[in-house]
């Protein structure tokens, strides 16, 4: 990956700058307000989350926190809790119990949906959510002029930054060839990737992915791996997934959280949590 490319996804790091700023590169990064303090080297801290409904803990007593730029991915069986989990990060769902934060300062469970996503949150759901009728290239302007420091006017002229910056984005989504393809028109797997790229377009520092292989063909479910491979390093993600044998490829000798019946029950590379006696009787003992 370029020195370029990765200049253009910190370019957030020094705060809001409307006038494009000395760099003339930032004027369509996110504005990051309160900025995200990970001096202690996390980028999510979530302690003690409870969430009940009605009585029923979906999660209990939650501790899990997640390093700047790691790829950590979650798995665990059905009702672990996984999707509760999220919507606890993103503000869906407030806990009963227990905080979250966003790095060391950014309390996330006094942030909605919109202020939690303009923090620096971005979340990819199961299903992919594009606007059909455009192009993946409208699509990827779409989703960067949501930024308010970029006129909201559609079809604008970009600047060249900015039309590097998509160009950029369409290589790692592998849509370069589909550009001018209207979105309604793609596979399932690559509409996956073109909502992964207009996520990306919002400079999430955080982004958190929701079985992205699901529905997907092997090929595509190799070349998302691939892709996540990438994004490590320069995003911190937390990939929630049941394709076990996706799991160890990206994983990639790298931490492992198995989730049950609300709570972290193992976690460790995903050769040490596939030996643990615990995980064996959840995954194979029901
Ligand atoms: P996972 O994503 O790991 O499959 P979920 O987070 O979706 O698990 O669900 C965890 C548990 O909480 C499940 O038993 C589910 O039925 C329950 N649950 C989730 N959302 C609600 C809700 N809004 N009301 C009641 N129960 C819920
Ligand atoms: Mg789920």
């Amino acid at each position: 990956m370029s020195a370029e490319w990765r200049a253009l996804h910190q370019a957030d790091a020094e705060g809001p700058n409307d006038d494009g700023g000395p760099s003339g590169q930032a004027s369509y990064g996110r504005v990051n307000p309160r900025g995200v303090d990970t001096t202690h080297g996390a980028i999510l801290y979530l302690d003690g989350i409870t969430v009940s409904f009605d009585g029923f803990k979906a999660l209990s007593d939650l501790t899990l926190d997640i390093g700047v730029g790691e790829l950590r991915c979650i798995i665990g069986p059905n009702g672990a809790g996984k999707t509760t989990m999220m919507d606890v990060i993103t503000g869906k769902t407030r806990p009963t119990a227990g905080s979250a934060f966003f790095g060391q300062n950014i309390d996330l469970t006094t942030l909605n949906e919109a202020q939690i996503a303009h923090a620096g949150i971005g979340r990819k759901f199961q299903r992919p959510t594009v606007f059909e009728q455009h192009t993946v290239l409208e699509n990827l302007e779409l989703a960067m002029k949501t930024d308010k420091r970029v006129r909201p006017t559609l079809f604008s002229r970009l600047t060249s930054e900015q039309a590097d910056r998509i160009a950029q984005t369409l290589a790692l989504i592998r849509l370069t060839d589909e550009a001018y393809r209207v979105a309604g028109l793609l596979s399932h797997g690559q509409k996956q990737w073109l909502e992964i790229g207009m996520l990306l377009m919002q400079e999430p520092q955080l982004l958190l992915l929701d079985e992205p292989v699901a529905g997907m063909t092997d090929a595509e479910t190799e070349r998302t791996g691939e892709l996540l491979h990438e994004l490590r390093g320069h995003h911190s993600l937390m990939v929630v997934e049941h394709d076990m044998d996706f799991v160890s490829r990206i994983a990639d000798g790298g931490k492992v959280t198995v989730l049950h019946e609300g709570a972290v029950l193992a976690e460790g590379t995903m050769a040490q949590v596939q030996a643990d006696a615990r995980v064996i009787e959840v995954y194979l003992g029901r």
